[in-house]
């Protein structure tokens, strides 16, 4: 579970990024948040593994707050949360393999430093993590030799291996076609559903959120002006 309370964020520059939000988010849900460039989005998702410090309130993940966390603690925080991003951030010229593979360091306490330490264990949580997504045959393919849709998924694949239960993808389609973004969509829509994981995406596309989301939340200038079910979404002006 996780918990906004009261949370705020105000930028150095002064702008506020986040106006007092209140949230709960229970284990396995699957939710969409909207709202137009500069409403806050970001900011939301990234101070959930405290990317982005917030200035006032708490946010809690399964009873340990996040918001003050010493290194240590925001360490086995952050092993549960998988994070996917708009630009995918592979390593371009190395295979499909060890960019999955790097996933792996983000599901150990200790830090492995070099690829020669993955054991058995790393390279078949990777196969599966990649039949998941359906790129098996891409294995050792050059990552920068896929396309667009390809490589998202090949990161998603990379937030698999690290078996977190929280998922958080900002604005994951943004820079794919429709046919592809539908693909890495319903893969997203899948370890939700199979795997039980709680899923958070950034989108700008509403009929999106509506497709696959069973809840959204909306933001405008900071403030959440929707939380709810896609079928009480009305379109507002
Ligand atoms: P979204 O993801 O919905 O586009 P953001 O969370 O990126 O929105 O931004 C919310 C607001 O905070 C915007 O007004 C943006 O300009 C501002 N903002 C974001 N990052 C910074 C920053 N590092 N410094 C100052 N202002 C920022
Ligand atoms: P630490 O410095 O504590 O070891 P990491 O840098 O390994 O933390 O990353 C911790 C968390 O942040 C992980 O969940 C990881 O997926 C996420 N993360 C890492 N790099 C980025 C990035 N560029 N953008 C967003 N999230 C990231």
């Amino acid at each position: 579970m996780i918990t906004f309370n009261n949370v705020s964020k105000i930028y150095p520059n002064g702008v506020k990024g986040l106006s007092n939000i209140n949230l709960t988010i229970q284990d396995g849900e699957f939710i969409s948040i909207i709202g137009l460039s500069g409403a806050g989005k970001s900011t939301l998702l990234r101070s959930i593994n405290r990317l982005e410090r917030i200035t006032e309130g708490d946010i809690i993940i399964n009873d340990t707050s996040i918001t003050n966390a010493k290194k240590k603690e925001l360490r086995m925080l952050r092993r549960q949360i998988g994070w996917i991003s708009q630009n995918f951030n592979l390593v371009k010229r190395s295979t499909v393999q060890k960019n999955v593979l790097s996933g792996r360091l983000g599901y150990y306490s200790t830090f492995k430093s070099t690829f020669g330490l993955f054991t058995k264990e790393d390279y078949s949580q990777t196969e599966e993590a990649l039949r998941m997504v359906g790129l098996s045959d891409k294995l050792h393919a050059r990552s920068d030799e896929l396309s667009g849709g390809q490589q998202q998924r090949v990161s998603i694949a990379r937030a698999l291996v690290q078996r977190a239960p929280i998922i958080l993808a900002d604005e994951p389609v943004a820079s794919l076609d429709p046919v592809t973004t539908q693909n890495v969509m319903q893969d997203l829509k899948k370890i939700n559903l199979k795997m039980n994981k709680t899923v958070i995406v950034n989108l700008h596309s509403v009929p999106l959120a509506k497709e696959f989301s069973t809840r959204i939340i909306a933001l405008k200038y900071g403030e959440i002006i929707f939380d709810g079910p896609p079928e009480e979404l009305t379109p507002t002006r």
